[in-house]
């Protein structure tokens, strides 16, 4: 994608103060801009801007940018990015912390459907403690695509009927213990 262009007065001071204030954010400001998380990203060459590049639109303040970026979706939290880091910048995390601050604030991500698939995949945890994958794919699909259901029926059955799929959802044992761990490491992270 070509470089955004953002007006001055369109910067937001206070975004990079919130990024900074996340656990491990302050360390955005030691990035080198030596692109190894990029270079080691899976999913970058799907992203719109490549993880060194969101990082210096973090410290610019182009908050609208980062968050309607389809990159802080497309991260598949596979940890490559933190390992190979030379500055040790906690970059998966500050990506989740992307995600929760899109959601919070209601803004959607341009050119990615990846934000409605995590928050049905988020309630479905909440609801069973694990994925229910048929329930995952077929509510997705009637919010982003109906047609492509269609498309996916057959897979889908098949998949069902060699077992490889369950039809119906099984909660896990002890579901209230999981929520109690959601829900204090919500309240660590304070949201
Ligand atoms: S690997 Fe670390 S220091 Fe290098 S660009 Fe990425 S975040 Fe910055
Ligand atoms: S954790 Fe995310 S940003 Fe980092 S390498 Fe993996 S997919 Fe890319």
């Amino acid at each position: 994608m070509d470089n955004p262009i953002v007006l001055e007065e369109n910067l937001d001071l206070e975004f990079i103060d919130k990024v900074y204030s996340i656990p491990g954010g302050e360390k955005i400001k030691d990035c080198l801009q030596c692109g190894s998380c990029s270079g080691s990203c899976p999913t970058a060459p799907f992203m719109d801007y490549s993880p060194r590049r969101l990082f210096a639109m973090i410290r610019a303040g182009m908050k609208k940018e980062v968050l309607e970026s389809t990159t802080i979706w497309l991260c598949s939290s596979c940890y490559t990015c933190y390992v190979r880091c030379p500055q040790e910048i906690q970059i998966t995390d500050i990506m989740y912390a992307l995600k929760q601050i899109a959601i919070e604030e209601g803004v959607s991500s341009k050119g990615s459907s990846a934000q409605e698939m995590v928050k049905i995949f988020a309630s479905l945890v909440d609801k069973y403690g694990r994925n229910h994958e048929p329930q995952l794919m077929t509510r997705f699909l009637l919010k982003t695509n109906p047609l492509g259901l269609l498309d996916n029926a057959m897979i889908g059955l098949s998949l069902l009927r060699h077992k490889r799929m369950p039809t119906f959802p099984r909660k896990i044992k002890n579901i209230a213990q999981l929520k109690k761990i959601i829900k204090k490491a919500e309240e660590m992270e304070g949201y």
